[in-house]
């Protein structure tokens, strides 16, 4: 069967419509949200995109929440995420830091 869509991929289905920018964009989007992602339990290239944020392993059965499109949150979102947890962890360790930072300082006048 002939190619039919050698530029565009998936998004071809819209033939002539909704402009070039966006069919292009949604052909970004689907080439990596359609392909076999890599599984971060078996490490199997098994992981198809099931719904909005759902990841399915087809090797292992395991079921992922991750982002939309792609298995692996984009680099803003991890370090938006990896914030959040420090921010979490400080406030539940708070008065305990407050509590450890003046001692070390104690200890050097002592020392001097
Ligand atoms: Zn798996």
């Amino acid at each position: 069967m002939a190619k039919r869509t050698k530029k565009v991929g998936s998004a071809g289905r819209f033939g002539a419509r909704y402009g070039v920018r966006i069919r292009k964009r949604i052909g970004d989007v689907e080439r990596v949200s359609k392909i076999w992602h890599e599984c971060p339990k078996c490490k199997a290239a098994a992981v198809k995109r099931q719904a909005n944020g759902i990841w399915v392993c087809r090797h292992c059965g395991a079921q992922l929440a991750s982002s939309s499109y792609v298995l692996t949150a984009p680099v803003a979102v991890k370090r938006e995420v990896s914030e959040a947890i420090a921010a979490a962890k400080a406030r539940a360790e708070g008065p305990k830091e407050i509590e450890k930072t003046p001692e070390p300082a104690e200890e050097e006048l002592k020392e001097r």
